[in-house]
């Protein structure tokens, strides 16, 4: 069994960018751009919870990370270092296991394609527990709150909306899908992008922006909350893809679309005079951006079906407390 050390040394210890101290001491050192203000937040992924025992390493690697780049995109941060505290059983960090070698792959091919300097940590045996810690750079004036939207916004989505829920729901076999839906909600789940560039386009054109973890409705009602706002969406706007489309309007397709999570893309508001900018913000990233709805006076979020119904949910998010 190599020690604590040994698998710091072996797995995670790398120089690191933007750092006058990297792994080894009892805290790192770094230097962050004068006039920056450091956005730190924190997200972790629990076993059983979050993913399942057996997922692929490298895949959670990944998702470990991105999960907490998506934090980072919702501010319009730019993420530059990060802290990965893991709690492993002994039977993934002995020498015959491959398991750190595949996770610390996953992480690092992801922190590598942004530029994140993994610059400390924690190691110690237990159930397996992934908790990253990121920290990136914004102009404290320009960050990207949740409590910005105003009146005459519109309501914008990044990317497809329920591709992850709905690859969970086949997982847990209430839902079968075909080989080729399967491969294209798969990646959603398991190794999501984060918005990052995005994000940081949309310094300066959003009033406010959150990234999709616990669902749409969940997520959007926290913008419209902080804001003191109101807003309506419409249910034939959201874009998702073909394979959810085909188990629309079921109940289950529903609650993926609305309330799934794990989505990672951003929801954000922008004044309407500057959708122009939103389309050719969308062709430059080569990035499907959707309009959705619009913010109101008022308070709480409305869905409205093509018959200008209210669609009604039995829960519009996760919460690790109720669920
Ligand atoms: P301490 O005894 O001060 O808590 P540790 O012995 O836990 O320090 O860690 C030694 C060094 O290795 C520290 O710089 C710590 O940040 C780093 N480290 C520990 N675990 C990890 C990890 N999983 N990934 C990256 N760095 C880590
Ligand atoms: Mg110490």
């Amino acid at each position: 069994m190599p020690s604590e050390f040994d698998l710091i040394r072996r797995h995670f210890a790398r120089p690191a960018s933007h750092t006058l101290l990297g792994i080894g001491d009892d805290a790192a050192l770094i230097t962050p751009k004068t006039g920056t203000a450091l956005a730190i937040s924190t997200d972790t992924l629990v076993c059983g919870k979050h993913f399942f025992a057996d997922v692929d390493p490298c895949t959670l690697g990944h998702k470990s990370l991105a999960v907490n780049l998506s934090d980072m995109a919702a501010m319009g941060a730019t993420p530059r270092w990060c802290l990965l505290a893991l709690t492993l059983p002994e039977h993934l960090a002995n020498n015959d296991s491959s398991w750190l070698t595949d996770f610390s792959r996953g992480f690092f091919t992801l922190a590598d394609k942004h530029q994140v300097a993994l610059i400390g940590g924690d190691t110690t045996a237990g159930p397996l527990n992934i908790g990253v810690q990121i920290i990136g750079e914004i102009a404290a004036e320009h960050a990207l709150r949740r409590s910005g939207a105003q009146l005459d916004d519109d309501i914008w989505v990044s990317g497809l909306i329920g591709d992850a829920a709905l690859a969970l729901q086949h997982s847990l076999q209430h839902v079968c899908l075909d080989d080729d839906d399967l491969a294209r909600c798969m990646p959603a789940l398991l190794t999501p992008s984060a918005r990052v560039e995005l994000g940081r386009r949309l310094v300066g054109l959003a009033h406010s922006a959150i990234d999709i973890s616990d669902g749409l409705m969940a997520d959007l009602g926290h913008i419209l909350e902080q804001s003191g706002k109101a807003g309506v969406i419409y249910l034939a706007d959201i874009p998702c893809s073909t394979a959810l489309q085909k188990h629309l309007p079921s109940p289950l397709a529903l609650q993926c679309l609305l309330a799934g999570g794990d989505d990672y893309e951003l929801c954000f508001t922008v004044p309407s005079d500057k959708r122009s900018k939103i389309i050719a913000l969308s062709g430059d990233l080569n990035l499907p951006l959707t309009r959705i709805g619009s913010i109101c006076p008022g308070t709480g979020l409305v869905v409205k079906d093509p018959e200008g119904s209210t669609v009604t949910l039995e829960t519009t998010g996760y919460d690790h407390f109720t669920a």
